[in-house]
């Protein structure tokens, strides 16, 4: 058994490693979630040695950029809650390129480290309008979010923009989910692509899967906090038949990576 299921396993919060959640969220929805608030969220991710989550607003999903505004708001009070601790994702509604530029440079502006985009908001993310954030992004060599299920058309969508904006770093939601070749294959395409592990039901074998077919250099970790529980989102890399080496890159030193390369100006 290796150290950090130990560890695990006694209930220890895990340590000695850089573990960043990629893929987080805040605010209210329609479902009750115990100890949803910002600072509870921070108890959690001590109590299993996480050092930073990267929320976007549960208005991500919404079809209106003064909701998405109102979103982003609260998130940028949970940053200066909690500094260091919860990163932030700027969300975006398509109403027309000029509201994607303005909200995107407003975010930059208060700090927030990528952009998450939610296609159940009926757009396609290859509409005309994102290109403003696209191009933010693709300047400041930022991670864009997306969600994404196994969907090959969406997969064209992405790669359209992964070519067209080479800098930008395009994660790909719930990678293993759907058809969980349609993601492999853009990863392997597209250098700037990565697969996102956030995914509640995956099966056994699934991580080491995915390290197989595109290498650990190209998996960050995500919990889907707060609708999923981020212990067993660890718990499946924590337990997943993987190099030391190969875990401490998808639990983290991928996300400070990409943390890292990101550029002003
Ligand atoms: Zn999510």
């Amino acid at each position: 058994m290796n150290e950090l299921m130990k560890q695990a396993r006694l209930g220890e919060p895990l340590s000695g490693l850089d573990v960043i959640d990629m893929h987080g969220h805040l605010g209210r929805i329609n479902f009750a979630i115990p100890d949803d608030d910002p600072v509870g969220v921070v108890r959690t991710l001590d109590r299993l040695g996480v050092q930073s989550i990267a929320c976007s607003s549960m208005y991500c999903m919404t079809p209106s950029m003064a909701a998405v505004r109102a979103g982003n708001d609260f998130i940028l009070g949970a940053m200066r809650a909690c500094p260091g601790r919860i990163l932030g994702y700027i969300s975006l509604c398509p109403d027309s390129a000029a509201a994607v530029q303005k909200e995107t440079e407003r975010g930059l502006e208060l700090g927030f480290m990528g952009i998450k985009l939610h296609n159940s908001n009926g757009y396609e993310y290859d509409t005309p309008a994102y290109a403003p954030a696209y191009e933010l992004a693709h300047r400041h060599h930022l991670p864009v979010l997306l969600h994404t299920w196994g969907d090959r058309p969406v997969m064209q969508q992405i790669g359209r923009m992964a070519r067209r904006y080479p800098a930008a770093l395009f994660l790909l939601a719930h990678t293993g989910g759907g058809d969980m070749m349609a993601n492999i294959e853009l990863i392997r395409e597209c250098s700037n692509v990565y697969g996102d592990l956030t995914y509640s039901r995956s099966p056994r074998g699934l991580v080491r899967r995915l390290v197989d077919e595109v290498g650990a250099d190209r998996i960050v970790w995500g919990s889907d906090m707060i609708f999923f529980n981020i212990a067993h989102q660890l718990g499946k890399v924590v337990g997943a038949d993987l190099s030391s080496e190969d875990r401490a890159k998808i639990l983290g030193g991928n996300a400070r990576r990409i943390l890292d390369q990101r550029v002003a100006g």
